[in-house]
């Protein structure tokens, strides 16, 4: 089984990812975390997009193919996978159809956790104050920028799945579990009818 958790930044992929992992034995592919750790590593691709990130702006296609397509062959992912943070343009969502269908797989669900923009802003600012270590890309008016990548290049990702009828909206607004439990009933309902 594989996924696309999609939300705006603070809309709790990573946190819904994590119940997949457990719940589903599914593997992460997050470009995010990616991302930040080649910047940790500091190395040549890491330097690259360090102030990209930082200015919450999205980093050149070319990179993430490079990144993706370099995890894609590990074997591991052969039993499930969810990608958390891509695709977030449409060149992104097309290319991996490409990549889906060269490798002679597919994507089964597409989940988009649905958060209120108000209640985005004050997530996020409650996780900068709580961090000891804050993300350079945390900050309000990073924030801010972030969102606004999102609704132009991000949301119009939606469309794509939703023509190919495996897009799920979930109400990212109840509690943690209640999102979780949301996600997994549609899965099992799935599942069921195969
Ligand atoms: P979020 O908290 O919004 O889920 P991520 O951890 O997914 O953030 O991504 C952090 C930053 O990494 C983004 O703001 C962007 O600069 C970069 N990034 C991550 N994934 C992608 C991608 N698929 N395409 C372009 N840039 C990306």
């Amino acid at each position: 089984m594989n996924i696309i958790l999609f939300g705006a930044p603070g809309a709790g992929k990573g946190t819904q990812a994590n119940f997949l992992i457990n719940e589903f034995g599914l593997i992460q592919i997050s470009t995010g975390d990616m991302l930040r750790d080649s910047v940790k590593r500091k190395t040549k691709l890491g330097k690259q997009v360090e102030n990209i990130m930082a200015n919450g702006e999205l980093v050149p296609d070319d990179i993430i193919f490079l990144l993706i397509n370099e995890r894609l062959k590990n074997k591991d992912i052969k039993n499930g996978f969810i990608f958390d943070g891509f695709p977030r343009n449409l060149k992104q969502a097309q290319k991996l159809d490409e990549i889906m269908n060269d490798m002679s797989m597919h994507l089964d669900f597409v989940f988009h956790i649905d958060v209120d923009e108000k209640i985005l802003t004050s997530r996020i600012e409650n996780r900068a104050k709580q961090e000891k270590v804050i993300r350079k890309d945390d900050t309000s008016a990073v924030l801010i920028e972030r969102l606004k990548v999102y609704n132009r290049d991000t949301k119009p990702v939606l469309d794509h799945y939703f023509n190919q009828n495996i897009l799920n909206v979930i109400d990212g607004m109840g509690t943690i579990d209640e999102v979780s439990s949301n996600i997994s009933r549609l899965i099992n309902k799935d599942l069921k009818v195969d």
